[in-house]
């Protein structure tokens, strides 16, 4: 039995830390330790490292914190739009779904596809059809949506910006046995286009996993961690050249900024290394790994007092 641990994500992006308020960060922080304690538990309990990011990535997909789940932000026509995907390192399986309105844990949906479907990914009205027949309760949208997320969308329309406002989860682990696996969720991008799916739920862009190298989820612009295919960019830098995970991350990131894209990924390697690079003023994140060590952070450098 050897190491295990996990890293979590709650979106890069995040404003100046003087726009944040300390209720806020707060708010936040904790229900980060909650998400990173409720996976570690998985895994200290010898469960698999697909297990504990469902379970972590589910207590964030209720929070209505971040943009997942329940709180996600809207799109252009007012609609939550969802999406996921799951990967697991030992097989290569995966699910993912996408375009999701009706559906409170696209997470456990995207499980679902992988282990009840004879597919990886199903999207939209297809996607919902199948979640009903595998037993999933279907909610209205408004009961995903949140009055922070109507105003930001209405603050987003009235200043005529390109879509924006980052904050999706993710959540890569290892598990007692050496497994692999990682997954994301997403409300995707604020007053996004009706259809447009972002990387989240693209594997080998925003999510990634083979135990052979490591196990990612990826945030920011997805447009640009699509370009790039920056999930399996960073197993394959360590696959084919050789690279540790941090150097391997760091170039995925380095590649969509190259292409003027931000954003940042949380990584995991077979020897429960962690990498967290991000270009952004800050990425919400978290780990725990049973040596004992652990971090929950916000922005780059020192946190401000909470
Ligand atoms: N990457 C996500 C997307 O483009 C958004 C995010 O990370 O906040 O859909």
């Amino acid at each position: 039995m050897g190491r295990h641990g996990l890293v979590i994500h709650g979106g890069a992006g995040v404003t100046l830390p003087e726009e944040v308020s300390p209720e806020g960060r707060r708010a936040c922080r904790a229900k980060l330790v909650q998400a990173i304690d409720t996976g570690y538990a998985v895994l200290d309990r010898g469960g698999p490292a697909l297990e504990a990011v469902v379970a972590a990535i589910t207590v964030l997909e209720d929070s209505r914190l971040f943009n997942a789940g329940s709180g996600s932000v809207l799109n252009a026509e007012g609609v939550c739009e969802l999406d996921a995907a799951l990967m697991d390192g030992v097989t290569l399986r995966a699910g993912s779904v996408a375009g999701l309105r009706h559906v409170k844990n696209p997470i456990a949906l995207a499980r679902a596809v992988m282990d009840k479907s004879a597919h990886v990914m199903l999207i939209g009205e297809g996607a919902e059809r199948f979640a009903g027949r595998v037993g999933f309760p279907l909610v209205t949208n408004d009961e995903l949506q949140t009055a922070r997320r109507i105003e930001e969308l209405a603050r987003e329309k009235h200043s005529g910006k390109k879509p924006g406002k980052l904050g999706t989860v993710g959540c890569a682990a290892l598990d007692k046995s050496g497994n692999l696996a990682a997954g994301t969720s997403t409300g995707g991008l604020n007053n996004k286009q009706f259809g447009r799916v972002g990387d989240s739920p693209l594997v080998g862009s925003g999510t990634y996993a083979n135990n052979a190298t490591c196990a990612l989820s990826a945030t920011g612009e997805g447009e640009y961690f699509i370009r790039v295919c920056a999930a399996h960019d960073v197993s394959a830098l360590m696959e084919y050249k050789g690279l540790g995970l941090e150097e391997a991350a760091q170039a995925a990131i380095d590649k969509v900024q190259k292409l003027g894209g931000l954003g940042g990924l949380i990584a995991i390697d077979r020897d429960g290394r962690v990498a967290m690079p991000f270009n952004t003023v800050g990425m919400y994140r978290a780990y725990r790994r049973s040596d004992g060590s652990s971090l929950v952070a916000i922005f780059d450098g020192p946190e401000p007092a909470a």
